[in-house]
């Protein structure tokens, strides 16, 4: 029998890596090669038992796990496969949807009800359907390949709150996330200020271009943006945090006729009072964004591919397949900006 190594999540945080059958190929089925695969925020949800779904089950069902930030090469493919071929390169568009529902046929197929994810990145080996792959340009390195997906989802966050070129834009939070959306504002966006609390994370925000950087444990962040916004407040504001206090925040920081996106997700969830009068005479847009679409991956690529963007340069950590465990830990402490694992 052909074998991989593949990670497997037996139980909360106990993470082992293991062989695995190699995946056969079915019609149009195609067997990757992973090069590399983020560690994402969502990864760390079910690493911790914070979010369970029936398709990436505790146990052996699931060689590779969650991993879905990856890039890789085409090493096989089954019958009747015609987008790709042995050899490209190529990185996942995560989502399989039903096709057929409202959200399908209107295009938003992140919203479909039936949707399910392309997981299983931590592994040797991967088998996707042709259409969920994207090739890649050559010219495209597998470090800023993997992070089409994030990158992308920032993109269609910004979408979706109309980004200006001339907005003052305040980011709550200083995790990868974060820092992608600070790069993409840097390139469509006017100033750019981010918030957060991890000293090593802000720093690094500063390099890739922030206008100011704000420590929230040190620094009166409220009147900081106001100074820099002439006691209007931003134009936009994006939550790559979600809890009571940066929801708060946001209403706080966000001028008149200004729009938030709730970009994350909130674990544990939670209700929030809202004072509706803020919005009415202030004439404020609360929207929010998940996942992306396949249009927001391939200008993400776009970007990346003519150099305007590298999203590689908030990975700080790499480590081998065999030392997954390490890889959680580090992203698990914060102390890591951007976590990646080479299978
Ligand atoms: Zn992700
Ligand atoms: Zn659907």
């Amino acid at each position: 029998m052909d074998v991989m190594r593949a990670a497997f999540v037996l139980s909360p945080r106990e993470v082992v890596v293991e062989e695995a059958a190699l995946p056969r190929l079915g019609s149009r089925e195609v067997l990757v090669r992973v090069k590399i695969c983020g560690l994402c925020a969502s990864d760390l949800k079910f690493f911790n038992g914070l979010k369970s779904y029936q398709e990436t089950p505790y146990g052996k069902e699931s060689p590779g796990f969650t991993g879905h930030e990856w890039a890789g090469e085409v090493v096989g493919v089954g019958p009747d496969t015609a987008l790709v071929k042995e050899g490209d390169a190529v990185t996942p568009y995560i989502i399989n949807s039903c096709g057929a529902c409202k959200y399908c046929r209107e295009g938003r197929v992140n919203l479909c009800p039936r949707k399910r994810y392309v997981h299983g990145g931590f592994a040797e080996f991967i088998k996707v359907m042709e259409e969920n792959l994207i090739k890649l340009p050559s010219s495209i390195s597998s470090e800023d390949a993997c992070l089409t997906e994030p990158l992308a989802c920032c993109l269609h966050g910004l979408r979706r709150v109309g980004l200006k070129s001339d907005d003052t834009v305040v980011i709550i939070g200083d995790g990868p996330m974060s820092l992608l959306h600070l790069m993409l504002v840097k390139r469509f966006g006017g100033k750019c200020l981010v918030v957060g609390h991890h000293g090593h994370r802000l720093a690094l925000a500063e390099e890739l271009g922030a206008d100011f950087v704000l420590n929230s444990l040190e620094t009166d962040f409220y009147a900081e943006v106001m100074r820099a916004t002439e006691g209007y407040g931003a134009d936009a504001v994006i939550l790559t945090v979600n809890n009571a206090d940066a929801l708060t925040n946001a209403f706080r920081l966000v001028s008149k006729g200004g729009r938030v996106n709730i970009f994350a997700g909130a674990h544990p969830d939670y209700e929030f009072g809202l004072n509706t009068n803020r919005i009415h005479y202030n004439e404020l847009v609360i929207t929010g964004s998940a996942d992306a679409l396949r249009d927001d991956y391939l200008s993400a690529l776009d970007l990346i591919r003519r150099g305007e963007l590298k999203p590689s340069r908030i990975i700080s950590h790499a480590f081998p397949l065999d030392r997954i465990k390490e890889a959680f830990e580090a992203a698990q402490k914060r102390l890591a900006v951007k976590v990646v694992v080479r299978p």
